[in-house]
Order: C-alpha cells, then sequence, then structure tokens
C-alpha cells in the first residue's frame, strides 16, 4: 500500500520517531491501515523476534533473554503497532502465536545443547485482562515440554489503574507456578508505587528514560537511586534498560542495579545472530562490556 510505503519511508529518518509515532496516533486513516496489514500478517504468520540479553552486571552472566516482536519486511516497531493490534483485539492472536514461538525457541536452545536461557516475553494489561491469557500460557508450555521457569513475564502498564483485584489475581496464578514477573518501563506511563507494593512481581525494570540521563542528570540519578532502594527493600531485583555506555553502565552499578540491559551490553538480534551470539559469549570472559554485537 502506497501510504505503509510512505510511512515506512517518514520512519527510516533517525529521529523522527517520536514526532511520526504522534502523528500515527492522530492519523485514524494510517491506523486503518494498519489494521488491515495486521490481519494479513497474524493469517500468513509474518511476525519474527528479535532476541536481546539482559545480564547480571556483577558477573556479566546472562539472566535471561527478552523476545522483541518485529513485523517481518516492515520497520514499523512495537510501539506503533502493538497499540493498534489491542485496539482492535488482534493481540491475542498475535500472543497466541508469540509464545509457541519462545517455547520452540527454548525447546531449540535445548536440542542444540546450548545452556538453555529463560526467555522474557512481554505483554499489556489488554493482554493480562484476557481471561484465557493464563490458561494459554501454561499450555504453551505443556505442548513444548517446559517447566514455568522457562517463561518469564515483562508486563507495562499502558492504561490507568483499573481492575487491580483482577490483575493481581492473574499474575498470582502464574507466580505461584514458578513464572517470574517484571513491571516494565517503571516510573514511566502508569506505573506507580501502588503497583509495585501490590502486584506479586519480582523484578522491576527502571525504564530507559531514566538511566539514559544516568551521570549528566541529577534528577535520573536520584529516582533511580531511589527504585533501587525500594525494590531493595521489598526484595525485589532490578534491571536497568537502555544502557547504552560505558559511563551509563558504570553508574548504574554503582547506584545498585543488579541487573542491565542495553546496546552497550548486546543489541536485540534475530535468532540466528542470537545463536551464533551466544557461542561465542560462551567462550569468552564475561567481563562486561563484552565483545560487540
Ligand atoms: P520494552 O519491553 O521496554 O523493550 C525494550 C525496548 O528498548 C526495545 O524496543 C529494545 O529494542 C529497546 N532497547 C534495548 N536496549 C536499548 C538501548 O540501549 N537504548 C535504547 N534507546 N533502546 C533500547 P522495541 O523492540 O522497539 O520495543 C518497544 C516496546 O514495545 C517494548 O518496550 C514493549 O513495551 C513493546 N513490545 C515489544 N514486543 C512486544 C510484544 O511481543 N508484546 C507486547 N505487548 N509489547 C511488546
Ligand atoms: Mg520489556
Ligand atoms: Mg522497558
Ligand atoms: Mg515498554
Amino acid at each position: 500500500h502506497a501510504d505503509l510505503a510512505m510511512y515506512q519511508a517518514k520512519q527510516s529518518g533517525r529521529g523522527q520517531y517520536s514526532f511520526y509515532s504522534r502523528a500515527l496516533a492522530a492519523d485514524a486513516r494510517l491506523k486503518h491501515i494498519i489494521e488491515h496489514k495486521l490481519s494479513e500478517t497474524i493469517r500468513d504468520k509474518g511476525f519474527h523476534l528479535a532476541y536481546q540479553p539482559i545480564f547480571d552486571l556483577t558477573s556479566g552472566e546472562i539472566v535471561s533473554v527478552e523476545a522483541l516482536l518485529r513485523w517481518s519486511d516492515t520497520n514499523i516497531g512495537p510501539e506503533q503497532f502493538v497499540p493498534v493490534a489491542e485496539a482492535t483485539g488482534m493481540i491475542g492472536a498475535v500472543g497466541g502465536w508469540l509464545l509457541d514461538e519462545v517455547a520452540d525457541q527454548y525447546a531449540a536452545w535445548q536440542n542444540m545443547n546450548l545452556p538453555p536461557l529463560p526467555i522474557a516475553i512481554n505483554i499489556s494489561v489488554v493482554e493480562l485482562r484476557d481471561h484465557e491469557f493464563v490458561d494459554r500460557f501454561f499450555e504453551s508450555l505443556a505442548k513444548a515440554g517446559l517447566p514455568p521457569d522457562a517463561i518469564q513475564v515483562e508486563l507495562t502498564e499502558t492504561t490507568a489503574m483499573d481492575d487491580i483485584e483482577f490483575k493481581i489475581g492473574q499474575l498470582s496464578k502464574l507466580r505461584s507456578r514458578g513464572v517470574t514477573i517484571a513491571l516494565d518501563d517503571f516510573g514511566t506511563g502508569h506505573s506507580s508505587l501502588t503497583y509495585l507494593a501490590r502486584l506479586p512481581v519480582n523484578k522491576v525494570k527502571i525504564d530507559k528514560s531514566f538511566i539514559t540521563g544516568l551521570g549528566s542528570n541529577s534528577v535520573s540519578q536520584t529516582i533511580t537511586g531511589a527504585i533501587v532502594a525500594l525494590s531493595r527493600n521489598l526484595g525485589l531485583d532490578v534491571v536497568a534498560e537502555g544502557v547504552e555506555t560505558q559511563s551509563t553502565l558504570e553508574h548504574a552499578r554503582a547506584l545498585g542495579c543488579q541487573q542491565g540491559q542495553g546496546f552497550h551490553l548486546a543489541r536485540p538480534m534475530t535468532c540466528d545472530d542470537f545463536d551464533a551470539w551466544y557461542r561465542k559469549y560462551l567462550r569468552r570472559d564475561k567481563t562486561l562490556p563484552l565483545f560487540s554485537s
């Protein structure tokens, strides 16, 4: 479609990201085009996943690998199309595909005799609201013969805090069977201290907007330090997202973030690139930052 092609061309310009994502949000017609293309893509299984490792910042060991959704043959990112998929109810089909895909990937690593890594998937509150979600989650694991700690969940708060009891119930069903749950993009959007206190989560991912400012922005530094202190007291692990430089890595570590993720440590990779990278990683010294990816 010509409009979609034009949108993609605009997307490829650097630094235009937020401008065009706002433009898209405002443009109902483009949303409609994406909606139409998305349903074709679901039918044709035209998505793939990128994998990005999350590291223990002290030991350099990989803690887990985050699976990031990609719309193949487009450069439209999940921040654009996931909201459309949610608004149209298509997210259930995408999420179902994704669960089977990560379960297969985990099993593939086992079969290749690579030490399998827990895979973290992203879900939004919209997906959690689906009464079938938890059953589908465990069905995918069972189908692939995987233990409940093979797949972790990262939850992003994109809507206001409605129905917290229901969310607590859904997450508890995952938690009680050994699934690790992280609160994603913490400190932005609708994530709040109430969530931290009440939701049965194990992990907090500090949003990259705070992490990027470490070393130059004293407010970011103060907020990060406070989130670390709070999380420690609640017995939660802390992940610094968006570690892009050596200076950020050192500041995040010094502030007590035990885990980290970001372009400076390793980029999101296709599954083949990840396999190659991981084999190399296993043979190397684990001192961060590693060789480039
Ligand atoms: P997220 O879960 O916070 O994922 C991290 C995002 O930060 C990814 O963007 C990743 O590529 C990017 N990133 C990683 N390291 C760095 C860094 O050092 N600097 C910067 N600037 N960015 C970094 P991506 O893949 O575009 O995903 C964006 C968001 O879309 C995700 O944020 C997540 O909320 C959502 N998303 C991705 N995949 C899925 C999915 O399968 N389902 C749902 N519901 N949402 C998804
Ligand atoms: Mg995430
Ligand atoms: Mg995040
Ligand atoms: Mg996010």
